[in-house]
Formats: C-alpha cells, structure tokens, sequence
C-alpha cells in the first residue's frame, strides 16, 4: 500500500492511460479523484471499477484549459478530501495535419490543453501542496516532444513544452518538499493511438527496439513509482517509457 492515506488528482482519467494510473494508484490505497472534460460515463465507469475493487474517489468534471473552472474544482477536491498529495497532468489532445494544412485553431486547442492546462493545475494545486510542504506532481510529456514527428508539430510542441515547465517547477517547488516530473511514453495502445492509420503505426513499430507498443497500464507503473515516497529524490526529470524509439 505505497499511496495509503494520499489523495490523487488525474486528470483526463476517464479512459486510457489515465485510467490506468487511477486503477493502479486506488489499488495502493490512494483515494483517487478522477476527472475529465466531457465524457463524465467514461469517468463514472473508472470510479465504479476503483470501488469495485475495494477502493476509494470521487468524480469531479472540468476543463484543464479553463482557469475558472480549474481553480473551482480544485476548491471543491480541497472541500470534500481536504488535501491533494499527488497531480498527474495527464489530460492530452491531437490535432495533426502538416504545418501547411494546420489551422491556428487546431495549433491553439492543443496548446491550451495539453500545456496550458498543466500549468492552470499545477498553480491551483501547488499552492496548497506548498502550505502542506510535500506533494508530488508528475506532467504527460511524449516521446515525439524529446525527436519530433511530421504532423505533429503543435503537439510536439506542447509536450516539449511540458518538460521545460516540468524541470523549472521542479527548481521552484524543491525547496516546499514537492517533487515534479514528466513521463515520456512513446508509442501506448490507447483511443489516442488506436486511430493513427496502419502505416503510421508501422513506421513507429519498424523503429522500435522491444518490438511493440505497450499497454497503459505499463506508464501508470512509473506514474506510481514517481508518485511514491520511494522516489523522494528524484525531480525535474523526463523519463523515457518508449521502448527503446528514443534513447
Ligand atoms: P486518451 O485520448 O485516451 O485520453 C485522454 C483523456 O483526456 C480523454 O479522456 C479526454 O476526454 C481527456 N481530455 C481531453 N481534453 C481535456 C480537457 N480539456 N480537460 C480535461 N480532460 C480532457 O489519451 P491517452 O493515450 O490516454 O493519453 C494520456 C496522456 O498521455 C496525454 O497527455 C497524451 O498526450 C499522453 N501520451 C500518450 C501516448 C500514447 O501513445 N497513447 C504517448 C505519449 C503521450
């Protein structure tokens, strides 16, 4: 039980990987607040398969990239569990399309999600993980952040972005006890993924080393680890989960 008495914010845990480290994170005795923007069936399910295996959590739905509603479901979390432990950012979107065929609004959507909305959770949740003086917050990077892809520049840039945001709240949070991180998968059956078309698919297969894609439930291991009191030491990194596609 490595999370027992911790209470754990995932957001976009209605499905895929984060519902994965919601499972994994229940299953250590954390009570686990699951969270997404629309699909609140999707995030009802998660909360009934934690408590059907003996665990505990609430829903609360709201929209990463919208500072309002961010800062009011944070207050209602503070409300019903009075304290936040641990924060996986791991809401995330695509938009791809080569440069000349993106739209500026298909570039600013995945921007406002994926790292703006990192950095709206994490100032509403830090400030209370300061007052307590420990907290862990953990951020989905990506492995095409770290070596790029053609038609994913938007994307790519969010989550390059992510680890530059990861390694200087690590340097501003240090000092408070709070160690933050971000976890780069590469390639991870998920809705995600699922739909890329088959050659895309094959040309990241061909590239990796282990010779498959991994399940979700092989990140929320390294989201538990990094979430745990065994990693106590360990901020400011962007650790690799990929299968050897980048080294
Ligand atoms: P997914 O699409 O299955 O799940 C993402 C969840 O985020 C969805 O439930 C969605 O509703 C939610 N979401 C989207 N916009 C939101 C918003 N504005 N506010 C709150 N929730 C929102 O994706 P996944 O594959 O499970 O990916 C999870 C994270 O991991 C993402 O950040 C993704 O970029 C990252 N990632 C995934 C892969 C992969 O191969 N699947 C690889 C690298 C990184």
């Amino acid at each position: 039980m490595r999370l027992q008495g911790k209470v754990a914010l995932v957001t976009g845990s209605a499905r895929g990987i984060g519902k994965a480290i919601v499972g994994r994170f229940a299953a250590e005795g954390a009570v686990v607040v699951v969270s997404d923007v629309a699909n609140e069936a999707g995030a009802r399910e998660t909360l009934a398969a934690v408590e059907g295996a003996g665990g505990k959590g609430m829903v609360e739905m709201f929209d990463v990239g919208d500072s309002v509603q961010v800062e009011n479901a944070v207050k209602n979390i503070l409300a019903a569990q009075g304290r936040i432990d641990i924060l996986v950012n791991n809401a995330g979107i695509t938009r791809d399309g080569l440069l000349m065929r993106m739209s500026e609004e298909d570039f600013d959507a995945v921007i406002k999600t994926n790292l703006k909305g990192t950095f709206l959770l994490t100032k509403a949740v830090s400030r209370h993980m300061i007052r307590q003086r420990s907290g862990r917050i953990v951020n989905l990077s990506s492995v095409v952040g770290m070596m790029g892809n053609a038609g994913q520049s938007n994307y790519s840039a969010a989550k390059a972005g992510i680890a530059g945001f990861t390694k200087s709240m690590a340097r501003e949070l240090g000092s408070r006890g709070i160690t933050v991180n971000a976890i780069a998968p590469g390639f991870i059956k998920t809705a995600m993924t699922s739909s890329l078309p088959e050659p895309v698919q094959k040309s990241f297969m061909d590239q990796i080393p282990l010779g498959r894609f991994a399940e979700p439930e092989e990140v929320a291991e390294l989201a538990l680890y990094l979430a745990s009191d065994a990693a106590g030491y360990i901020t400011g990194q962007v650790i690799g989960i990929n299968g050897g596609l980048y080294m």
